[in-house]
Order: structure tokens, then sequence, then C-alpha cells
């Protein structure tokens, strides 16, 4: 749990609460009456990189902080229990699985994505009625893709998607997944269709008909897709189990506040019997879960091998996250479905969770895969 951190990440959350109480909320308030979300957008950043926050997700090769797993944790979390907007900029975006990138690639895709000059995408899932996963043929010193992502955040905006490809066999038999940059101007590339999710994020469904793209746009080597693609998610899912469990605290402060007000029946709510059993399970489940996210955090920081016990972490943060942030909504009444209330808006949030990076039962099947087929994990 949090109350066990070394004196450094203790520096740090005081630090970022800090950072939430005297910049955050301000401009939060400005984004309330009005004010220009570019303009606040910038003030953010402009703040957070002063604070040393900004860059903590950027490798000290690009001048970033390049902190580990438990601090970005504290931050995600404290930062997520303000239930804040703007609390979105406080981060650059992370390189990404281009972090590993060497030669043309670094230059051209990573160097400019870390300098904000190129902005990146993940293409990942297909759409239901692909005949066959997006596939390339090999053709001298270009590779030829053919396939549709279904769901690219950010896709209609990016430069480039890194996707994950199915790349067949040449003649020496050379084949295999790969991650790979393709830019989203080429030839064959069409954005089919834009959309926008629940929490207010926006995607793309993106299409390659035999697009052209060269040998060097392959991040590692052939056959290391999956891997590749799925190191980077482990991350993600850390950081999306942070978030959950900050929205599950701001929740959980939201109820105590209103069940200790006076009510119309004459009796806070909190004086009754079934509204306390409701608040100990929010609780108890809170404790569990951030007990998790801790020891997982650790864990990656240890350096072992914590690809079951992040997906662990992910599954039941964000499933506590909604439960809670549901009872949260039964608890307070109606209002809090109304638009723009701030559990209706977290509602949305932590409902898109249980997808991203994973749905919650493809997770228990690698689960349990991770020890029935490899029997790996120590949980
Ligand atoms: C906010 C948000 C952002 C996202 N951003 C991206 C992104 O940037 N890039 C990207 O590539 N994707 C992104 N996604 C997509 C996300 O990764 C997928 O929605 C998720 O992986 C589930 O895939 P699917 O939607 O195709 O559902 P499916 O794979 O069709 O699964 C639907 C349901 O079917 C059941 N199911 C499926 N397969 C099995 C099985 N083998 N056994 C048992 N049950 C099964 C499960 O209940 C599952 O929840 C995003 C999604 C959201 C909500």
């Amino acid at each position: 749990m949090p109350e066990m951190l070394p004196e450094p990440l203790v520096a740090l959350r005081e630090k970022t609460e800090a950072f939430v109480r005297d910049v955050l909320v301000p401009v939060e308030e400005k984004l309330a009456s009005g004010a220009n979300w570019h303009d606040l957008r910038d003030r953010v950043v402009a703040a957070s990189t002063e604070a040393g926050l900004f860059t903590m997700t950027h490798p000290k090769s690009y001048s970033g902080v390049e902190v580990g797993a438990l601090a970005l944790t504290v931050v995600r979390e404290i930062l997520a229990a303000a239930n804040l907007r703007v609390a979105s900029h406080v981060f650059a975006p992370g390189p990404g699985v281009l972090g590993t990138a060497t030669g043309a690639l670094r230059e051209h895709y990573l160097d400019p994505l870390m300098r904000g000059e190129k902005q990146g995408s993940f293409g990942f899932t297909e759409p239901d009625d692909a005949p066959r996963p997006t596939w390339a043929t090999q053709d001298g010193d270009e590779i030829v893709v053919t396939g549709r992502k279904s769901f690219v955040t950010g896709g209609a905006e990016a430069d480039f998607v890194s996707a994950l490809v199915s790349i067949e066999p040449d003649a020496e038999g050379q084949g295999g997944k790969a991650m790979v940059v393709i830019d989203l101007d080429a030839p064959g590339v069409t954005i089919e269709r834009k959309f926008r999710s629940i929490e207010g994020g926006e995607h793309a469904a993106i299409r390659f008909e035999e697009v052209r793209v060269p040998r060097w746009h392959v991040i590692g080597n052939l056959g290391e897709g999956m891997p590749r693609a799925l190191g980077n998610i482990s991350a993600v899912r850390l950081a999306l189990s942070a978030t959950a469990c900050g929205c599950m605290q701001w929740a959980i402060a939201y109820v105590t506040e209103h069940i200790q007000s006076p009510h119309r029946s004459g009796i806070p709510l909190g004086n009754r019997e079934g509204v306390r059993l409701r608040y100990a399970d929010m609780r108890i489940e809170a404790y569990a879960a951030r007990s998790m996210l801790y020891r997982s955090a650790r864990l990656v920081e240890s350096g072992e091998n914590d690809v079951n016990e992040v997906m662990c972490t992910k599954v039941y943060c964000t499933e506590v996250a909604g439960r809670i942030v549901d009872a949260a909504i039964q608890l307070v009444g109606g209002n809090a479905l109304t638009e723009g209330h701030p559990l209706e808006r977290m509602y949305r949030e932590v409902r898109s969770m249980r997808f991203a990076e994973g749905a919650s039962d493809i997770l228990r099947l690698n689960i349990a895969k991770g020890k029935l087929d490899l029997n790996k994990g120590i949980l």
C-alpha cells in the first residue's frame, strides 16, 4: 500500500498533491467557466514540465526523468483521485512500442514522436468480420500490408500507426508476426470511420490495401510482434490499474461526504445500516485493489516476470472501480446520472477500462493459460 513508500516517493506524493491543489484545480475551474481548452492544456503542460512531472514517462536519453513503475503508480493514482479533466495533460506521451527502436526508425519516428513533432497510434484490434488478421507479403526491401484495424485511439489525427501484422514467410521461410510502423498518409491507407467512445476518447477504423512499407519500418525482428505489442500493453495495464484505483478513491470520498450530509428523510443516509453495509463493501474492495496495485508495481520494479500479475491487477482494479462507481451512483441517487455530474463522467470512464488494453474475459483466459499451459506467475 502507498503508506509503506520510501522517502523519495513520499516526497513525490506530496509534490503531486500540491500540484493538483495549486495548478490543476484552478485550471479545471477555468475550464468549467468556459476558458479555451488549448490554452489551458498549454498551461498544464508548462506547469507539469516545471514540476518535473511531464517527462516522467520519457527515457533519460530523451531528457526524461524515467522513473520506475512504483513512482508512476503513485502519481497516476493521485491524479485520477482528483477526478479532473485537465489531468490528462500532465504526462507527455511515452515512446510506446517504439521504445527500443534504433537507426532510421528511431531517427524518423521515435525522435520526432518524443519531440512532439509527430503523433503515433497503436493498431492491434481487428474487426469481427476480418477474413484474416492484417497480413503482409514480402517484396525485396518492402513489405506489402493488407487488412484492417478497427479501434485505433487517436488514429484520425496521428501521423503513423504501429500495427501488429502477420508477415508471410519468404523463400527462406523467414516470417511471422511483427509490429510495423505505417504512415497514415501512405497510398493504400484509408481512415474508414472516425468515432468516439463513451469516456470521450477519439478513435479511427483504418483499412490497408496493399500498402507498400519499407522493411526498416518493422520494429525488431520478424516473429517478435506479439511480445513487443504485449510488452507495452503490460505497462499501460498497470497505468490503467492505478487510474482505476484513483477513481475509486474519489468516488468513495464523494460518497463519504454525501452520506454524512443532511437527507430529506431527516436522517443522514450514513446512519442507516443498509447504507453502511454497502459503504463498507466499497472500502473493502478498494483496500484489496490498492494493495494489489502496489504489490504489482513493486514486482514490476523488481524485474521479475510480471505479465500474469499485471493482468490480474488490471482485471481486478478496473472491475472494482466499476462496482464502486456504480454503488456510489446508487447511493447518491438519480442526480448522479445527470449529464455533467462528476460521477456520470467517471462511470463512463471506468466502463471503458474493462475493454482497453485487453477485455476482462480475455485476460482471464490468459491468466489461466499462464499457469496451466506455461507455468508462469507467482500470484
Ligand atoms: C477506450 C478504448 C480505447 C481503445 N484503444 C485501442 C487502441 O488504441 N488500439 C487497439 O488496437 N485497440 C483499442 N481498443 C480496443 C480494445 O483493445 C478491444 O475492445 C478489446 O481488446 C476487446 O476486443 P473486441 O472489442 O474486438 O472484443 P472481442 O474480442 O470480440 O470480445 C468481446 C467479448 O467476447 C468474449 N470473448 C471474446 N473472445 C473470447 C474467447 N476466446 N473466450 C471467451 N470469451 C471470449 C468476451 O466476453 C469479450 O469481452 C480500445 C478500446 C476502448 C474501449
